[in-house]
């Protein structure tokens, strides 16, 4: 699960990492009131108007913007609230954004990256570091990879002050900003562990410019990303709490709620599957053929005909959708469930596209004789021997459509 940089940046001001004040709106008419109480609370007309989505590289699209006024605030609200967002990290047509965050701004003298997430390569959770950081870091990554150093962090004892003081004299960090820059690694390692988190992530770490009250700059953070485990959602209620349903995709929600796996993907051709291997092996197979998955809908051995006939629903809910491939290997789940839910589909939706069935195992007669008596209502049904053979006609039968439309 994600959540939006507002809400991350509410889980930093838990841990104790500092952060310029800043607050969430929903509205243009919400900007101008705002601006001028976050300028009022940080004693500076400089603001930053940031969209809220979950995908990175706004400050290049456009969606981050500083603000030195009420009218400049409500500008750029109503920019980002009536354009969508494209980014490397959205969709090609963009995000559309519903929230914003208005924040004090500040002067940056420096910016730096810090995160924390799981090393596969060595079984441990690691602190990521960089004085590279800002908009460029993937650049920084792919082009100058010394540039990043990685400090890693015993499962047992977690983040040890001496690592992180090491980190931050190698990051350059002189005088005051050493402590500063220390306890917000700690903190962040802290909430990484805490918080059940896959990523914890700070870019950038800021020094501010050198003024009177703090002859040294001030070490904040200005934006914020963290990632969770969705397996243990279940141990953090503030967590779960600020999901939100709006950034995730609609039919994958509608999966959900009914215990379905779905996985949006860019093809089209919907797979319903039990299980995710044979999801994996079915998906594969389908590529190998020359055709390409439009979602990985695993039901599970478990579901009901009336989920089994939802997952029906959503995947030819989908315009992308050009053919279905049924490929059940029923173990738990029965085929004449599954046969029983085609036919209350084809009934309530209609297959308009070709349907490709491919049924094996527990009750695979009854399912058959179900399927058979409702020929002559599903015209676009075909069934198949097994895998292979389901992918080719299924694959055939779109590319066959694709040529005549
Ligand atoms: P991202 O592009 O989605 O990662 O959004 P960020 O919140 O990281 O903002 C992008 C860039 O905007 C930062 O790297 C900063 O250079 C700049 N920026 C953001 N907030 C401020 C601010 O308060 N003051 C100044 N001067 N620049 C800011
Ligand atoms: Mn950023």
């Amino acid at each position: 699960m994600k959540v939006h940089e507002f809400q991350a940046r509410e889980l930093l001001i838990d841990a104790g990492v500092p952060v310029p004040p800043g607050r969430m709106i929903e509205s243009i008419e919400d900007a101008a009131g705002v601006y001028k109480a976050i300028a009022a609370e940080a004693g500076t007309t400089l603001a930053v108007v940031k969209a809220q989505v979950h995908a990175g590289g706004r400050g290049k699209a456009g969606f981050v913007k500083l603000v030195n006024s009420p009218d400049e605030a409500t500008e750029a609200a109503r920019f980002m609230l009536t354009h969508k967002m494209v980014s490397p990290q959205t969709p090609p047509d963009g995000l559309e954004v519903a929230k914003l965050l208005i924040a004090a701004g500040v002067d940056i003298a420096k910016e730096y990256y810090l995160a924390i997430t799981t090393d596969r390569a060595t079984r441990r959770n690691v602190l990521i570091a960089s004085a590279e950081g800002g908009v460029e870091i993937e650049k920084v990554a792919a082009e100058n990879p010394d540039a990043i150093l990685k400090e890693p962090i015993h499962p047992l004892m977690g983040l040890q002050p001496h690592q992180a003081r090491r980190v931050a004299f190698q990051l350059g960090f002189v005088g005051k900003q050493v402590n500063q820059a220390v306890k917000i690694m700690l903190a962040l390692s802290d909430a990484y562990q805490r918080l059940d988190c896959s990523l914890a992530e700070i870019n950038p770490l800021i020094v501010t410019t050198k003024n009177d009250s703090h002859p040294d700059g001030q070490a904040l953070a200005i934006d914020a990303k963290f990632n969770f485990d969705d397996n243990a959602l279940f141990r953090q209620k503030k967590v779960a709490g600020m999901f939100d349903p709006a950034e995730e995709n609609p039919m994958e929600l509608r999966a959900q709620r009914i215990g379905l796996n779905y996985i949006a993907l860019d093809g089209d051709i919907g797979c319903l599957v039990n299980g995710a291997g044979l999801a994996m092996s079915t998906m594969d197979i389908i590529k190998h053929h020359g055709g390409e998955p439009a979602n990985f809908l695993d039901v599970g051995g478990s579901a009901t005909e009336e989920a089994v006939t939802e997952a029906f629903r959503i995947i030819l809910s989908d315009d992308n959708v050009k053919g279905v491939l049924v490929n059940i290997f029923g173990g738990i789940m029965r085929c004449d469930v599954i046969a029983q839910a085609i036919v209350n589909a084809a009934k309530e939706v209609g297959f308009d596209v070709p349907l490709v069935v491919r049924l094996e195992g527990t009750n695979v007669e009854e399912g058959r004789r179900i399927l058979d008596a409702a020929k002559g209502d599903i015209p676009t049904m075909q069934s198949a021997t097994d895998l292979g053979d389901a992918a080719k006609k299924v694959t055939d039968a779109v590319a066959s459509t694709r040529q005549t439309s």
